[in-house]
């Protein structure tokens, strides 16, 4: 397989942006590749500027559900360009994806769109804080809830609960007011909460998270989160951008049926342009801009290009049985795979929720915390990875990161993909 064009590409991008890239992940550093340049994408498939063709599982890292370029979409996003592309004004396009999601989700009465999922999480924890009255927040570690200052933390050394900033540029003064708890663990979370509980904004989580390996929680876990914070008047946010519309389309609070108290979007819900959005109830709501003292806005928020594309997106996933025949999909390609790892004894599985994968070379049954997660064998996913461009599959290029199955797929690519995992895992374990 030829890569002459993307390596030429990669050469240029380097003397333009740091790492040639605008987003660090894409830099195939952890892959110890280069970077491959995609062309363009139809349903289930991607080619590179050297015409070569993949069955992707990246789909954008989430947002492309349907796949690429569903006509649905397509058709959405034309009849708002034939109009023009941003007005700075309220448009019908916002109402039309606002109404489609409130109508459908039990768990939110208002929404506020914003242009990514960093946005929507950085505004969801000011909002928490300005209702609250208080300025520590929790997080776990193993999740990731984009760059923002506050959430950029991981735990600290021994005792200490609160957290030290995990980038450069982070003041120490905004780390110590994030606390970093492990994953399903109710214990620990008791033992922080009787010291400091009624100091602390919000809790928040992905409820499946899927951002460094996927670490699903037992339910009870969850549950007991959404008592806690009754208890102690916190509010519990549910970091959805990668569950919201993936599991279901109420995400991760239909499925697991617990209210959190504001849940954050992005990646789907914006039909593959940049949407983010967070939303709760009236009462939480009422305290945003220009209804409350909580200051939200953006130049481009609800662009109407965008919110068309969201809502053509939707508009598919709000039919009936859209994500059971989704999870059939995947399963059937997982189970495929983890069949034949069985019988020939190899140490990987893949795990999977909904249409949501991870590749976990591990003997564990499970693995729920970010601890559990063995670095050293991140490099058997590289020698999975570069197996599988070359036999025309494109995952993420990093073994911490989950696959997507899109509706996109078909029968004869999730055959083709079940084939080069199986000849990739023959080769790298042989
Ligand atoms: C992707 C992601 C984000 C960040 O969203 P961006 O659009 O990349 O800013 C935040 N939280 C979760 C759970 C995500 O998966």
């Amino acid at each position: 397989m030829k890569r002459t064009q993307s390596n030429k590409l990669y050469e240029e991008a380097k003397q333009l942006f740091p790492g040639g890239v605008n987003s660090p992940v894409r830099a195939f550093r952890s892959v110890k590749g280069s970077p491959i340049f995609m062309e363009r994408g139809e349903n289930a498939h991607i080619w590179d500027e050297d015409g070569n063709k993949y069955i992707d599982y990246c789909c954008s890292w989430g947002p492309l559900i349907l796949g690429h370029r569903h006509p649905t979409v397509m058709a959405k996003i034309n009849e708002v360009l034939a109009k023009g592309t941003t007005f700075g004004t309220p448009t019908k396009y916002g109402i039309d994806l606002g109404e489609l999601i409130i109508s459908n989700n039990r768990f939110i009465d208002k929404i506020r769109f914003v242009s990514s999922g960093t946005e929507a999480v950085m505004s969801a924890i000011r909002l928490a804080r300005g209702f609250t009255k208080r300025d520590k927040i929790i997080k776990f570690d193993g999740c990731y809830h984009g760059h923002v200052d506050h959430l950029l933390v991981k735990a600290g050394s021994g005792l200490a609960t609160f957290g030290t900033s995990s980038s450069a540029g982070v003041p120490e003064a905004f780390a110590e007011k994030t606390l970093v708890l492990p994953l399903n663990n109710p214990e620990k979370l008791s033992e922080v909460l009787e010291k400091e509980g009624d100091e602390i904004a919000c809790i928040i989580i992905e409820p499946i998270p899927a951002n460094n390996g996927l670490l699903l929680q037992d339910k009870s876990f969850l549950e007991c989160l959404r008592l806690k914070c009754y208890k102690y008047g916190i509010l519990l946010i549910f970091d959805e951008v990668i569950s919201g519309f993936r599991v279901g389309f109420e995400g991760a609070a239909g499925y697991y049926n617990i209210k959190p108290d504001i849940i954050t979007y992005g990646k789907i819900i914006g039909g593959g342009m940049p949407v983010g959005a967070f939303g709760a109830s009236n009462e939480i709501m009422s305290h945003v801009a220009p209804d409350g003292p909580v200051y939200q806005a953006g130049t481009l928020s609800a662009n109407p290009v965008a919110m068309a594309a969201g809502y053509g997106q939707l508009s598919e996933l709000a039919k009936d049985s859209f994500y059971d025949i989704l999870e059939e999909k995947t399963t059937y390609l997982v189970d495929k795979i983890n069949t034949h790892c069985i019988k020939n004894n190899y140490q990987v599985k893949l795990f999977n929720v909904a249409s949501i994968f991870w590749i976990a070379f591990t003997e564990a049954k499970k693995v729920q915390a970010a601890n559990e997660i063995d670095g050293e064998k991140m490099s058997y996913f590289a020698l999975l990875h570069e197996f599988l461009l070359e036999n025309g599959v494109y995952l993420g290029p990093s073994g911490y990161e989950v696959g997507f199955v899109s509706a996109a797929h078909t029968q004869e690519d999730l055959d083709n993909t079940a084939e080069a995992f199986c000849a990739g895992f023959d080769k790298i374990f042989s």
